[in-house]
């Protein structure tokens, strides 16, 4: 489970983070660049699973592990 913070007023949408702290520092460097320390009406969290914070690089990481094991299976089984 992680935290993703999002702003509609201006169309931001951050880094998923996994704990509240980091969401908190990420809401309040958001607030103080974008919007002068302001709390903009359109902010919101959403927790997101692990799908949606697994990225392509850790698909093909996981890819490339599978294939590597098969690779593996082959040259023994060969
Ligand atoms: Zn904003």
């Amino acid at each position: 489970m992680a935290y993703q913070y999002r702003c509609d007023d201006c169309g931001t949408t951050a880094r998923a983070v996994a704990t509240r702290p980091e969401l908190a520092a990420v809401k309040g460097r958001h607030r103080q660049l974008a919007h002068h320390g302001q709390r903009p009406d359109g902010e919101r969290v959403e927790i997101v699973g692990i799908r949606q914070r697994a990225s392509w690089r850790t698909g093909c990481g996981a890819l490339a592990l599978v294939g590597l094991v098969f690779l593996d299976w082959l040259v023994r089984h060969i």
